[in-house]
């Protein structure tokens, strides 16, 4: 079998740069599922597709063209939609508010589920997401549950948009990060809670160094 490390856990809880150093590390493949719900919802958006259309939804989640571009280490991973580079365009907050919308359908889920599958592999594949260890890989060998308060991910949020020039306001983030937890934890679909063998990392007041050496150390790396 193809070795996974499921990672799972909120939005800003470092999973991405997590995965991203661990998969570079162990020279394994990366996927990123959120950035699939994302692209669900961008597809929506530039279709026309209203968010409650499920039907509509699922077939956009059935069909999307999307390229993962490999960058230079340290450069988040390009992604591409129909030919198109969107990766700044799904990071935005309103996309992952939409894509958060999107995730709660089954169907969608369901749509997006082989996909995430066939990432997995040789040498093997480190996966960033809400139910990677609940449901797209529940035999994964390794599966960790990444969290941090909803303070320090509406900090780390910040930081990140304010290096990238973007003004926000913090008190503003925090909520929409409260927001997305509560309609991420309390949805009957996958919802968002550690596997019952996940190892649970809480990396508030760690930094990324700390953290990566306790997901290899739960990684058996
Ligand atoms: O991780 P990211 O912030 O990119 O995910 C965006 C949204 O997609 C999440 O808030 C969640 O609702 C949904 N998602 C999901 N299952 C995954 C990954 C993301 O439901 N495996």
């Amino acid at each position: 079998e193809i070795p996974v490390i499921a990672v799972d856990g909120p939005g800003g809880s470092g999973k991405g740069t997590i995965t991203q150093m661990l998969a570079r590390k162990l020279g394994w493949h990366l996927l990123d599922s959120g950035a699939l719900y994302r692209l669900t919802a961008l597809a929506a958006e530039r279709n026309g597709v209203d968010l409650a259309d499920e039907a509509a939804l699922v077939g956009l989640a059935g069909q999307l063209d999307v390229t993962f571009m490999p960058t230079a280490p340290g450069e988040p991973v390009r992604v591409l939609l129909d030919g198109d580079d969107v990766t700044a365009e799904i990071r935005t907050e309103k996309c992952g508010d939409n894509a958060s919308r999107v995730a709660v359908i089954p169907a969608v889920r369901a749509a997006l589920l082989q996909r995430q599958r066939d990432f997995r592999k040789a040498p093997g594949l480190v996966a960033d997401g809400r139910d990677m260890g609940t449901v797209v890989f529940p035999d994964a060998p390794v599966k960790i549950f990444l969290t941090a308060s909803a303070e320090e991910r509406a900090r780390r949020r910040y930081n990140q948009l304010k290096d990238a020039g973007v003004s926000v306001n913090i008190d503003a983030l925090l909520e929409e990060i409260r927001a997305r937890d509560e309609r991420d934890m309390n949805r009957s679909a996958a919802p968002l809670k550690p596997a019952d063998d996940a190892q649970v990392i809480d990396s508030t007041g760690l930094s990324i160094e700390e953290v990566l050496g306790r997901c290899m150390a739960a990684a058996g790396q």
